[in-house]
């Protein structure tokens, strides 16, 4: 069975059957961004507590299935547009920084695109910047999407310290992959039932723009959502005669390449094309 990474989902939301499922079907490791539990939180302590979830709680959970967590923080763009509210959050993000499952910052982004979000977003980048941090990145969906990612794109490319190597553009579609990749950026497409990519859709956005920086994940949260969308991907790149190379740089190799850059990252023993074949 081929290995793979799931580079966004939100485990906050999935059950312990869940892990067990995605372990069976080969998942080996997995990050889960800051964003909303399903609920706006009314204080920055409900944060605080969110990311003690995250570094602590959800580890643990996963390693019973012999999955590795990974995670992001920040207050998302949902819930980012109480700025002094964001600030309080923004200042105890620091805290959890050195914890070993930490990869940056994220998924920061914007939601309705408005001016708050906006000044939200450039005070995580800021926070990133001076910690050196990685980025994840989310897109608005549907109508909001293409000016929002133009929106994002042209904010990081404004602040000159941004490397974009070390940032992650996520939930990316056929409109606006190409801004994502020109831009140096790595990208993320979102296999999602309904707004976002299918499985179909994303393999056809590999067959045109290739399989450098880019990933795909199951984003699996509080909508309706699969969290065995990765395997699904896979197998329509099987079905379409993909050969395993192409189909392990996109689901295993691409995040393991990414999340390397992170500071806290410890390299684990990472199962060679050689140990596949010898099966
Ligand atoms: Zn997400």
């Amino acid at each position: 069975m081929a290995h793979y990474i799931d580079p966004h989902i939100h485990m906050i939301s999935r059950t312990t059957d869940d892990y067990h499922r995605m372990a069976q079907c080969g998942c080996v490791a997995l990050s889960e961004p800051a964003f909303w539990a399903g609920f706006d939180r009314g204080s920055a302590a409900a944060f605080h507590d969110y990311f003690r979830q995250l570094t602590e709680y959800e580890p643990k959970r996963a390693a019973q299935f012999h999955i590795r967590h990974y995670c992001w923080l920040c207050i998302n763009a949902k819930e980012a547009e109480n700025v002094s509210l964001s600030r309080e959050v923004i200042a105890s993000i620091p805290e959890f920084l050195r914890c070993p499952n930490v990869l940056g910052i994220g998924e920061i982004g914007l939601n309705k695109n408005t001016p708050n979000e906006a000044i939200v977003f450039q005070e995580h980048v800021d926070l990133a910047m001076r910690t050196n941090e990685l980025i994840l990145i989310h897109t608005p969906h549907l109508e909001d999407k293409l000016k929002g990612t133009r929106m994002i794109i042209d904010m990081l490319q404004n602040d000159r310290r941004v490397q974009p190597h070390r940032v992650c553009i996520d939930h990316v579609e056929e409109h606006t992959v190409r801004y994502a990749l020109e831009g140096g950026f790595w990208c993320g497409m979102t296999l999602y039932p309904t707004t976002k990519c299918t499985p179909e859709r994303a393999v056809d956005i590999i067959e045109m723009y290739g399989t450098e920086r880019i990933m795909v994940n199951s984003a699996g949260d509080w909508g309706k959502s699969n969290p065995l969308a990765v395997p699904e991907f896979i197998l329509e790149m099987k079905r379409r005669g993909h050969p395993e190379a192409t189909i392990r740089k996109i689901v295993y190799e691409n995040p393991l390449n990414f999340f390397r850059q992170s500071n806290n990252w410890v390299d684990w023993p990472i199962e060679t094309t050689g140990a596949d074949a010898a099966k």
